[in-house]
């Protein structure tokens, strides 16, 4: 029962106002901090940013905007940084909840929580929604349960009540598009789809230099071979290995970041020896 009560508490802590509150920043990410997006899906969202920033503009036309994006990619691949970047970008409000927080097998409030957070966004009149893990609440096929497609009906409910005067988009992200509940994905809600895949080549090398734009790198360092050697990593992965680079500097006491201490990192990575 002690257990019981104390989860419950920590549940209804993540359901108060003030955590709504502490998820709802003006974010500072820019688009160009997303590095390695190629130029079709740059374009994509350059127009996402435009219809949230300039709705007048689609309106006077009578151009209907996606009212929902859903956004799919693998973990690590930059879908809530460009969310933020989106956010920034067009000057609105950044509201983030996690569908795996989201459902709470104890209190079964999880409509609730959808409820207050769409209504902090309308307060707000200009605003991002961002849910991470979609997948998480929206697969029928494993979790059939009551609070799943409550939450699911609670989240589209909301998204079909948006009226003229709100400007809210919500973009939901998710690594499992085949997973998601089917209701999700009818017209009307998330219309609009974009594909963030992992960096090729090129991509990972412009991701590798924002990373270690700040940093002091010997001459030595070839950023072509460490991008050739990082198949299928992600924009995550690659920001870890430059850190573990950086800390490997700092225990040498090496004033620079070598080619060795990157590639040493990007070994770790691989033999899947865990980053201390
Ligand atoms: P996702 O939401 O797809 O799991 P995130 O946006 O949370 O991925 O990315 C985690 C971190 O990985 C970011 O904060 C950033 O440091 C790094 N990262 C991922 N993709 C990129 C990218 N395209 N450019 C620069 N950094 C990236």
């Amino acid at each position: 029962f002690i257990y019981l009560a104390t989860r419950m508490s920590e549940h209804s802590g993540l359901l108060s106002d003030v955590h709504t509150e502490a998820n709802k920043n003006k974010t500072k990410v820019k688009l160009e901090d997303v590095a390695g997006i190629e130029e079709n899906l740059k374009l994509e969202i350059i127009e996402i940013i435009d219809f949230i920033k300039n709705p007048e503009k689609y309106k006077k036309l009578n151009a209907k905007m996606p009212k929902g994006i859903l956004m799919e990619g693998e973990p690590g691949v930059g879908k809530t940084m460009l969310a933020k970047a989106i956010a920034n970008e067009a000057e609105v409000d950044f509201f983030y909840r996690s569908a795996a927080d989201l459902e709470n097998p104890y209190l079964g409030m999880s409509a609730k929580t959808v409820k207050e957070l769409f209504k902090k966004a309308r307060e707000s009149k200009n605003a991002i929604i961002f849910i991470d893990e979609i997948d998480s609440i929206g697969n029928r096929s494993e979790k059939n349960t009551v609070s799943g497609s409550g939450l699911i009906n609670a989240l589209l409910t909301e998204m079909d009540g948006f009226n003229e005067n709100e400007n809210i988009v919500v973009i939901a992200a998710t690594n499992h598009i085949e997973k998601l509940d089917k209701a999700i994905l009818r017209e009307g809600r998330f219309d609009r789809k974009i594909s963030i895949p992992l960096p090729n080549v090129n991509g990972r090398k412009e991701i590798l230099k924002v990373h270690l734009k700040d940093k002091k790198l010997s001459s030595d360092v070839d950023l072509d071979i460490l991008a050739k050697l990082t198949t299928e990593y992600s924009g995550a992965a690659l920001a870890g290995i430059v850190n573990e680079a950086s800390i490997q500097a700092v225990r040498e006491g090496s004033e620079e970041i070598t080619q060795e201490h990157l590639m040493k990192a990007r070994d770790k990575k691989i033999m899947g020896v865990p980053f201390k």
